[in-house]
């Protein structure tokens, strides 16, 4: 619907790790770990912002590939949608983030225990274990 905001969020997978960005703010979810990623601005599409926001945040060239899941809506207004993306070229570091850390299957279980995951983030938990599972 207009006037949606639609957040594009990259699950970057190498062998059988997932790329994870922790937060540096706002302070709700400060220290909390997410899919890096932002949102889709008018006139791009959700693969023109994936790619420009995961070389504004990590500084990668990514590919983007299919959706990891349904597109979620954890409130009115905000509509999320995870990618499975890979790096085509460069080395990814924390620009905007406090730091990235490539996880596998176990650490993002532990992360999950412990609250450590972002909020919105949440209900891609399934799907990105399966993904880190079949590497
Ligand atoms: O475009 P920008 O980087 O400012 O977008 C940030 C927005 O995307 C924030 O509202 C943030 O909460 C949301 N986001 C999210 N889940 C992610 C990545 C970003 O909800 N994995």
């Amino acid at each position: 619907m207009t006037g949606d905001v639609l957040v594009v969020a990259g699950a970057v997978l190498h062998r059988s790790r997932v790329l994870l960005a922790q937060r540096d703010y706002p302070a709700e979810v400060a220290g909390l770990w997410e899919l890096p990623g932002g949102k889709v601005e008018s006139g791009e599409t959700p693969t023109q912002a994936l790619i420009r926001e995961l070389c504004e945040e990590l500084d990668v060239r990514v590919s983007v590939g299919a959706p990891l899941a349904d597109v979620v809506t954890p409130r009115e207004g905000l509509k999320l949608v995870a990618h499975r993306a890979r790096i085509v070229s460069g080395t990814p570091r924390a620009v905007e983030h406090r730091a990235i850390a490539w996880v596998d299957a176990q650490r993002l279980a532990e992360l999950d225990r412990n609250s450590q995951i972002v909020p919105n983030d949440i209900g891609w938990i399934r799907e990105l274990t399966a993904e880190l599972q079949v590497r």
